[in-house]
């Protein structure tokens, strides 16, 4: 069956037809606004965009791929201005913070980065919303701020799925704001004001700043054209940032801005939402901090299908740990008897892989299906080798396999996680990349210690020095060969 999504726009899955013969796929999704670090549930809706594009290019698309930064709006100007410094070295390290935490979730960079603040998009917004006003659709009001006339747009509401009429006050109308004709009516810019300082930039309508929404109308039309293949964000851009963005566009060009909108549902925490307040606001770097990879964390935002809410747990992190383990004990496996050159077994063809894995995903980005197809075919392969029943051939097939659909999974191991081998006999060895200096030298300590308690049969001990271990975070396991000491907070 060909490739389909759903489309929020229709509420309906679709057939995915970028137009024949046409296989570059323009795709826009939504950035972060660079006032403080992406936390764990912006980072979901990155990694749905990277698993969308990667397995488009598995289905042999071409994708370009827009992400916009969003480098000035009130939030980046606030912070700008508590931290008294100017905004664009305010906004810098939150953009470099924004690429290393997508380096370690191995996220795909995509083709361009726009920022809002470039001179060439804030022409372009400037540009757009001339036309917008010539043909009625907006309008400058007393306050000197551009309004976008929703009720003149008689497909406003469209993509949220609401009725304008239902629209009204909340109360908390900005008191710059009172001048618009509608309650729904957006900025598209905004008059300068004592509070932004020196951010400003001129106008047709005085000095002043673009709205939010016109930015990603601007970004996205210059770099990729009048018309999108698919545009992506979470679900709490849909209303208002993408209706208006759909506003805008097709006020401007009087054609169909988007053919796909995909939108990744949000991440809870132990159930609940993502508060700072709560004490449940996690970034990339507080979850690596807790011992996890960010393989661990790609596996644990990645494993949810992306219109399902993702319950982010310590639980979970430990399950995407185990899964992991499992994924890399079989690859070792595979590849022993794929280096075997003479051994002779017979292996049935129930054991070779197939499309099921891909074909998952061709379904709206099936990934719970695709990962069950793969654990399946690692407990068959696995039970395959136990009875010596796989062949070299038979592994290396299963070996190219895993390298096809680790093109979308990006799950290879590569990224040791801190942990010791103890010996029995207390000696410690490294695995990995780990340096002895990574580990305190008094868990080195405790750990001799309780391995000798055990040689020496002194279990009473040898609990307490592991609960000693425990409490500093780390966790000592008993295996064949001795014992291993892995970093790993309670959380
Ligand atoms: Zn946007």
């Amino acid at each position: 069956m060909a490739l389909r999504f759903f489309n929020t726009y229709s509420r309906e899955v679709e057939e995915f037809d970028p137009g024949d013969p046409v296989r570059l796929v323009k795709m826009y999704a939504c950035g972060p606004t660079v006032y403080s670090r992406a936390h764990i549930g912006n980072f979901r809706a990155y990694i749905f965009e990277d698993l969308l594009q990667r397995h488009l290019e598995v289905r042999g698309y071409k994708v370009h791929r827009v992400t916009n930064i969003t480098d000035v709006d009130d939030k980046t100007i606030r912070g700008a201005r508590e931290a008294g410094v100017p905004l664009r070295k305010f906004t810098e390290q939150f953009k470099q913070a924004f690429f290393e935490d997508a380096d370690t979730l191995r996220i795909k960079r995509a083709n361009e980065y726009p920022a809002a603040t470039d001179q060439r998009y804030i022409d372009r917004m400037i540009e757009m919303i001339s036309t917008l006003i010539s043909k009625g659709l907006a309008y400058q009001a007393e306050d000197k701020s551009v309004y976008y006339r929703i009720n003149k747009f008689p497909n406003y509401g469209k993509l949220a799925h609401f009725d304008l009429s239902q629209l009204q006050a909340t109360g908390r109308v900005k008191h710059d704001e009172y001048d618009k004709e509608h309650i729904g009516d957006f900025a598209l810019w905004k008059a300068w004001d004592e509070e932004d300082a020196d951010v400003k930039w001129d106008s047709p309508w005085g000095p002043g700043r673009p709205g939010w929404h016109i930015e990603c109308s601007a970004m996205s039309t210059a770099l990729l054209g009048d018309q999108l293949d698919i545009h992506c964000g979470g679900v709490d851009n849909i209303f208002p940032h993408h209706e208006a963005e759909i506003a805008q566009s097709e006020g401007v060009t009087e054609k169909k801005f988007v053919h796909y909108w995909l939108h990744c549902a949000h991440l809870l925490v132990d159930g609940q939402k993502m508060a700072k307040s709560l004490g449940n606001f996690y970034t990339v770097p507080d979850v690596v901090a807790k011992g996890y990879t960010g393989r661990e964390l790609r596996y644990a935002l990645l494993r949810v299908h992306y219109r399902v809410p993702l319950n982010f747990t310590w639980d979970g992190m430990n399950e995407a740990r185990e899964s992991l383990e499992r994924i890399d004990e079989w690859l070792a496996r595979l590849r022993e008897i794929a280096d075997e050159e003479n051994v002779q077994r017979s292996t049935s063809n129930a054991q070779r892989p197939t499309q099921n894995f891909e074909e998952a995903l061709d379904d709206d980005l099936n990934i719970s299906a695709a990962l069950g197809f793969l654990f399946e075919s690692i407990s068959e392969t696995n039970r395959a080798m136990d009875e010596d029943k796989l062949d070299a051939k038979a592994a290396a097939a299963w070996l190219n396999w895993w390298e096809r659909i680790n093109h979308v999974l990006r799950l290879e191991p590569g990224e040791p996680r801190p942990r010791v081998l103890v010996a029995q006999t207390g000696e410690l060895r490294l695995s990995g990349t780990l340096v002895a200096e990574k580990i305190p030298a008094e868990v080195t300590r405790l750990a001799k210690e309780r391995a000798q308690a055990r040689l020496a049969k002194d279990f009473k001990k040898s609990d307490e020095l592991r609960n000693e271990l425990s409490a500093r975070g780390w966790e000592m396991r008993d295996t064949k060969d001795g014992y291993t000491i892995t970093r790993r907070d309670a959380g």
